[in-house]
């Protein structure tokens, strides 16, 4: 088998070849430890019958391990410079499709469609670019597209965020909009020496397993996202304070609004971290005939 990509040597060896210089803006820290790549690809559970999407593979050092782990790999890389590297480095391999593209402007349930019809299941696997994490994980989860689940690398901070449960300061409208589709967890986490160049913030990789449903029902998700959005304006306040402010009218309908939690069974003077997703989704459904 061929050397690994992601080793120091060989990764200083392509980057010199190919005189290539990180662009700090497109969040470009390569992975340069294959014990690391090994874990992030048996934490997605990949079988040779697995797709897999890949966003921003760099030099190729963790499609490598995607390749050999499943069936067939489509990567989004916006960097052209990255290009004829990529045709260079992952030339052993058949099974790999790069796409020159913003996986931000892709029309993924096309491209799932086309490229996947004969895996069995299809993952997202990525380290990810750190300045957009969350809006190309919300785009993966918005969009309804047939996935098993996401497992990538991001900011510790973020995945602290994204994981966390009622009750914690890092529990917000995020942690709600993911673990409502997907059972969330923070599988490991990695210190920046095993980047180059090396980030300023910590790492961490996160698994989401999509849910066969949402985790609560409510009559309208976008509302029920704009509850939860604004319950968490401004986190000192009370929930109360937060929906009148934040409701159309809510001043003037302050006392519809307080009837509204009474019904959900939510006292007016609890913050918004405190409310489980069920809780949320009741208080949506009481708000709804009201508000939306
Ligand atoms: N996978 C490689 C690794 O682990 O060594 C590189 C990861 S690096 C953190 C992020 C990669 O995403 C870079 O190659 C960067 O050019 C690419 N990228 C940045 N923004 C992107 C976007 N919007 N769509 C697709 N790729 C992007």
């Amino acid at each position: 088998m061929q050397k690994d990509i992601a080793t120091p040597i060989r990764t200083k060896e392509i980057l010199q070849k190919y005189g290539f210089s990180f662009k700090k803006s497109l969040g470009q820290n390569f992975l340069i430890d294959p014990n690391i790549l090994r874990n992030i690809t048996d934490f997605a559970g990949l079988t040779r019958e697995s797709g897999v999407i890949e966003i921003g593979p760099g030099i190729g050092a963790l499609t490598e391990h995607l390749a050999r782990a499943s069936k067939k790999v489509v990567a989004f890389e916006i960097d052209g410079r990255l290009l004829p590297i990529l045709e260079d480095t992952l030339s052993p391999y058949n099974n790999i499709e790069v796409l020159h593209q913003d996986v931000l402007e892709a029309n993924l349930p096309v491209i799932i469609n086309e490229k996947f019809s004969n895996t069995e299941d299809v993952m997202v696997v990525a380290n990810l670019p750190y300045y957009v994490t969350t809006p190309i994980i919300l785009k993966l989860l918005e969009s309804k597209i047939p996935l098993r689940g996401i497992v990538v690398m991001l900011q510790k901070e973020v995945a602290e965020r994204i994981a966390a449960k009622p009750g914690t300061k890092e529990y917000g409208s995020l942690s709600i909009a993911i673990q409502y589709y997907t059972t969330a967890e923070t599988v490991m986490i990695v210190p920046k020496t095993v980047f180059m160049p090396q980030p300023n913030v910590d790492s961490a990789v996160i698994r989401l397993l999509k849910r066969e449903k949402p985790a609560v029902d409510v009559v309208d998700e976008k509302f029920f996202f704009e509850i939860t959005r604004l319950s968490f304006a401004q986190r000192r306040k009370t929930i109360l304070n937060n929906l009148t402010n934040g409701l159309k009218a809510g001043k003037e309908r302050k006392e519809e609004i307080i009837r509204a939690l009474e019904q959900a069974n939510v006292e007016p003077s609890r913050r918004g971290e405190t409310l489980s997703l069920q809780e949320f989704a009741k208080l949506t459904d009481a708000l709804h005939p009201l508000f939306s």
